[in-house]
């Protein structure tokens, strides 16, 4: 073996040792809050691939998306017909489109109560609250009820909520949070959003 063969396998078996102990430290077993954050395009299809993998381990899952952003996206008609899956599109429209706050605020709080129902229900291993954070943005929900009962969900339960600004306090209590961040977007190089890319 080279010298440079030796010292690559000095440094992965280093390596491992250090990812052993990581790995052996975490012993817990819980449902964990993600969140997913930032102006960068990839958070609603992250969200939706955990779930994925969630239902591909057959567990039971639900998205509650708190703005409707169009009719029926694809992954919409991709998993609506999995039979562990419950899929609520709550929202009536954008903030911008509808331009009508008391109708928003009371899709909001349907799409809220909807939430708190799911969030004390042991049977959903997987929650996903899409684009729900816009709700505290504008100030459409209360921030302290959803963190009562996100601190009080079943123990197994998981919940991702996406959206491009989060609130402090749900930061605070959350376990996971990443921020996808934007780089480059090519609808500022002119290109339309697509079927199959975007929505
Ligand atoms: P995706 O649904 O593709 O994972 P997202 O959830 O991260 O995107 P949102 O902020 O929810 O993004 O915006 C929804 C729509 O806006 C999507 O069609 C997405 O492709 C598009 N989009 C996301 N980020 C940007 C951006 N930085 N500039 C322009 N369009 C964006
Ligand atoms: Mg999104």
């Amino acid at each position: 073996m080279s010298t440079s063969d030796d010292l690559h396998k000095k440094k992965m078996a280093t390596k491992k040792a250090v990812k052993d102990a990581r790995i052996a430290q975490a012993t817990e077993e819980r449902g964990v809050l993600i969140l997913l954050k930032g102006n960068g395009k990839g958070k609603s299809s992250s969200a939706i691939g955990t779930m994925a993998r969630a239902l591909g381990h057959g567990k039971r899952c639900a998205v509650i998306q708190f703005i409707k952003g169009r009719n029926e996206t694809g992954e919409y008609r991709f998993f609506r017909d999995q039979d562990n899956l419950d899929w609520f599109i709550m929202g009536q429209g954008f903030t911008w489109e509808t331009q009508d706050k008391a109708q928003d605020i009371e899709a909001a709080q349907k799409a809220w109560a909807l939430a708190e129902k799911l969030l004390s229900d042991d049977t959903y291993d997987l929650l996903v609250f899409d684009e729900m954070s816009y709700m505290f943005k504008y100030e459409y929900l209360d921030v302290e009820p959803v963190i009562a009962a996100l601190k009080a969900r079943p123990k197994m339960q998981s919940v991702i909520i996406t959206g491009r600004t989060m609130a402090t306090p749900i930061q605070d209590i959350a376990d996971t949070i990443s921020v996808v961040q934007d780089e480059r977007h090519a609808f500022r190089q002119g290109v339309k959003a697509q079927a199959g890319i975007e929505f």
